[in-house]
């Protein structure tokens, strides 16, 4: 039986409160301003209804602001009939967190929409997304400076693209007002790179975490990547690209795949894109030719593994299941993924997490190179990519003259040639400065996990990284 079933269960935005406690139970905050970060400083709630199917559709939707303590805020919008006051608040504070850790310069928000988008088609998902748009929008809840959301559980690009519409259409002389949403196809002013940021971000949290001795022996593991058995629940966009790049180009082999309908297993490694491609096709993944199906798919969480990826719902693990997670090391792509209580037993345990407000950072991460993109209007390495290869091209020309001289022994290989003489596009820019992001944010936790004796886990120390920094801006400012 579970050793933390006797715990009481506390609701996803409790979670995230007791985690911040935590934190800065261990801090020396003034007076009064702990409590001001903690709390959420607005929810902004509103009915709208939209002619559908010839009625009037009442939904409601909210855009929570957690903490203004730089601006705009940022997080993304979801559709899911979970959405609640409580879940939006929860995820607003996650981001201002979030942010603070990778240094994407916003305070935190979150939105969300009471729905089950696959009730509707493409059409009606238009005429209720661009309404809810208005009403936030008329309020300056969206807005290049102020409020910028971008996609999150259930929405895409198409979303934001309808936002983006919906706000040039009400800001018409606005040059800047591509930039009041992230996430957008790149023909409506996106970012190379945006779509996979996400589970990118997870495989660079992964190869940096590995890099570190010392962090792979708190997890009982060694060596890198290739070979470590991984267990993904939720293959959706972020569980996808993060299991797609880490089998792929790391060597590691995802032995299960949790899904709505159910579980995939197959010892020797799925082949993710084959997964998806069924996944689309059959709208599940039962029937599924080469793995085992189990039914039961929250009963594969508690498999053995060496990583468990969680990149679905909040609360997934919980007080029930925590004690019987065999996984050594857990990284939190989702969202909430783990509850405050089931954090503790596992903690106890010594399995180790790599949190939520750093491990799903990828996501915002290259939502910031979009925002700072379109508030630039030009593309990343448009002015230095043909200047940087015309410069690669002398140190080449001149090797090959050196070369006449001294014969064969000293002859470029034609790959080193080409990659040497390739300047960097959007995307390549993009994955560098992701990958700084991460590696950066990781040390800073890192370093506050092992040089204080009070700090026995990485969650605690991401808390305190970031309410540091956020209680460095708001000193700053004179609070
Ligand atoms: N929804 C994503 C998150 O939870 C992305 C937010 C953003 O890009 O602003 O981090």
């Amino acid at each position: 039986m579970a050793d933390g079933l006797m715990m009481p269960e506390p609701t996803f935005r409790e979670s995230v409160d007791l985690m911040f406690n935590r934190a800065v139970a261990l801090m020396d905050l003034p007076p009064g301003l702990e409590e001001k970060i903690r709390v959420c400083n607005a929810t902004y709630t509103v009915r709208f209804g939209v002619r559908l199917r010839g009625q009037i559709q009442t939904f409601t939707g909210y855009r929570s602001v957690h903490s203004e303590h730089m601006e705009p805020v940022k997080g993304g919008i979801r559709f899911a009939t979970s959405v609640c006051q409580d879940e939006v608040e929860a995820l607003a504070a996650l981001m201002t967190y979030k942010c603070a850790l990778v240094e994407a310069p916003f305070g935190g928000s979150k939105g969300g929409l009471c729905i089950d988008p696959r009730q509707w088609d493409e059409h009606e998902m238009e005429l209720i997304t661009r309404r809810f748009a208005y009403e936030l929008i008329k309020r300056d809840l969206i807005h290049p400076s102020q409020n910028v959301p971008a996609p999150d559980m259930g929405t895409s690009e198409r979303e934001m693209a309808w936002i983006a519409d919906q706000y040039g259409r009400m800001n018409t002389t606005d040059i800047n007002a591509k930039a009041c949403v992230t996430g957008k196809p790149l023909n409506a002013g996106g970012i190379a790179g945006r779509v996979e940021a996400t589970g990118r971000g997870v495989q660079y949290a992964l190869r940096e975490f590995f890099r570190h001795p010392e962090d792979k022996a708190a997890a009982g593991m060694e060596g890198d990547l290739d070979g470590k058995t991984v267990i993904v629940q939720g293959l959706g966009n972020v569980g996808y690209h993060a299991a797609k790049f880490i089998s792929q180009e790391d060597g590691a082999k995802i032995v299960a795949v949790i899904e709505r309908d159910g579980a995939l297993c197959n010892p020797e490694g799925l082949d993710i894109e084959a997964v998806r491609d069924w996944i689309a096709r059959h709208d599940g993944v039962s029937g599924y030719p080469d793995a085992a199906f189990c039914a039961d798919g929250a009963e594969i969480l508690e498999e053995e593994c060496d990583i468990l990826i969680p990149a679905a719902l909040e609360g997934v693990i919980n007080a029930g299941n925590a004690g019987m997670i065999k996984a050594k090391l857990i990284i939190e792509a989702a969202n909430g993924p783990i509850t405050a209580s089931a954090d503790e037993v596992l903690r106890r345990r010594g399995v180790v997490i790599i949190p939520d407000a750093y491990a799903n950072a990828g996501g915002v991460t290259v939502s910031y190179f979009e925002w700072v993109k379109n508030l630039s209007h030009i593309r990343f390495g448009r002015m230095q990519r043909r200047q940087e290869e015309a410069r690669h091209q002398l140190v080449v020309d001149e090797l090959e003259r050196l070369d006449r001289y001294l014969g064969d022994a000293w002859t470029l290989r034609p790959e080193f040639k080409d990659k040497y003489l390739k300047g960097a596009d959007e995307l390549e820019l993009v994955r560098s400065g992701l990958d700084d992001t991460m590696r950066t944010a990781y040390q800073s936790m890192r370093e506050v996990w092992h040089s204080r004796d009070d700090v026995q886990d990485l969650r605690t120390a991401t808390f305190i990284v970031a309410i540091e920094r956020v209680a460095a801006s708001y000193r700053a400012k004179g609070l």
